[in-house]
């Protein structure tokens, strides 16, 4: 039976067992989320002992050669000695605003102790003095110094509905960043399509500006959804980034459109299919961001359609596993 070393603590890992699943029986609480291996809020740094390979899936390249991994995946098939994300990937940060907009969406600004060298889109993951963590996207542009985060409130929801009633001067600590959805200025002539609902927006806004900022030339379609029309947010926002920027199309689509607003009620799956059939299929990159669903039936209709799955990145929302959740 391997051992698993943390901190004080020799544990014996059980078959099968993760290394968070016995951090935990031991009565560990280390911040966790999702508990698949997707959201990275329990990412961990071996020390000695080599991890399996599906432990670091999905961790970038840099991080994997120094050691990290996610303790949510990770089945130790020997001995391990692991520590915590060390400060490098920690920073204390406070809530210095907080707007609510249409559709629950709580427009919430951090700012950090120090700064975050992260690129728009990526996600960090807030973390409460009481160890509950959930991921959220950078809605900003690379460099600012303020973060911006669109959080979707649900009324029981441990971490959105806390958020809501968070006031300047509430304190987290933030993690990350982490994820590949970001803007690489390897082509200013591609066309970029860019689809998400809800608050799969924030992310999508980030990229968006960074494209802008880089003097991005290629046609760039923004689609963002809802189920109602009443519950789009930004747009105005992103009108306005689109009347200054001749190459920039946003387009909203609604299942339920209120009478006289200008939003499609096309699927938004079709219009991406159709935006996607229409744009040079070789050289297109796609950013794919929110509902899990929507985006695990649109990667794979636009690779059967003929987009490289190489040129599609996507962040999928997915939510806390039950036992991290509010009941
Ligand atoms: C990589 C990544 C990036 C993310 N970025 C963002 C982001 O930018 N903005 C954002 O708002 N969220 C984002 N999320 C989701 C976020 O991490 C939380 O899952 C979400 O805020 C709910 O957490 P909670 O603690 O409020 O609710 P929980 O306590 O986890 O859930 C409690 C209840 O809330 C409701 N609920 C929670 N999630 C959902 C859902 N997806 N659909 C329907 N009902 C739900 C359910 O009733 C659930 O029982 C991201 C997730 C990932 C993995």
């Amino acid at each position: 039976m391997p051992t698993l070393r943390y901190g004080e603590h020799t544990l014996n890992v059980e078959d099968g067992k993760t290394v968070l699943e016995t951090l935990e029986s031991a009565g560990i609480d280390y911040p966790n989320s999702c508990r698949a291996g997707t959201c990275q809020s329990c990412m961990m740094r071996v020390v000695t002992g080599d991890v399996p390979d599906d432990a670091n899936r999905g961790v970038n390249e840099s991080k994997r050669e120094l050691g990290y991994f996610l303790a949510c995946v990770c089945r130790p098939t020997t001995d391990l000695e692991v520590v915590g994300t060390d400060a490098s990937t920690s920073t204390a940060a406070t809530v210095v605003g907080l707007r609510r907009c249409p559709g629950d969406v709580l427009e919430i600004r951090l700012r950090c102790a120090r700064p975050l060298d992260f690129r728009g889109g990526q996600f960090v993951t807030l973390v409460r003095s009481d160890g509950l963590a959930r991921p959220y996207s950078l809605a900003n542009p690379t460099g600012a110094t303020e973060l911006e985060l669109h959080v979707r409130h649900y009324p029981n929801g441990a971490m959105s509905n806390w958020l809501a009633q968070a006031t300047p001067g509430t304190e987290l600590e933030l993690r990350g960043p982490y994820g590949e959805c970001f803007y690489v200025a390897d082509d200013l002539d591609r066309p970029l399509l860019l689809v998400g609902t809800g608050t799969g927006l924030a992310p999508l806004y980030a990229i968006v500006q960074d494209a802008l900022a880089a003097g991005h030339r290629g046609p760039i379609t923004l689609l963002h959804g809802a189920r109602h029309s009443a519950a789009l947010y930004h747009r105005e926002e992103l009108a306005t980034l689109a009347a200054n920027h001749p190459n920039l199309e946003v387009v909203a689509s609604a299942l339920e459109v209120e009478k006289g607003d200008d939003v499609d009620n096309t699927p938004i799956d079709t219009l991406a299919l159709a935006r996607a059939n229409t744009a040079d299929r070789s050289n297109l990159r796609v950013f794919l961001c929110g509902d899990p669903a929507l985006i695990r039936g649109l990667r794979r209709r636009l690779f059967l359609a003929g987009v490289p799955l190489r040129a599609i990145a996507a962040d999928a929302f997915v939510p806390a596993a039950s036992r991290n959740s509010a009941q």
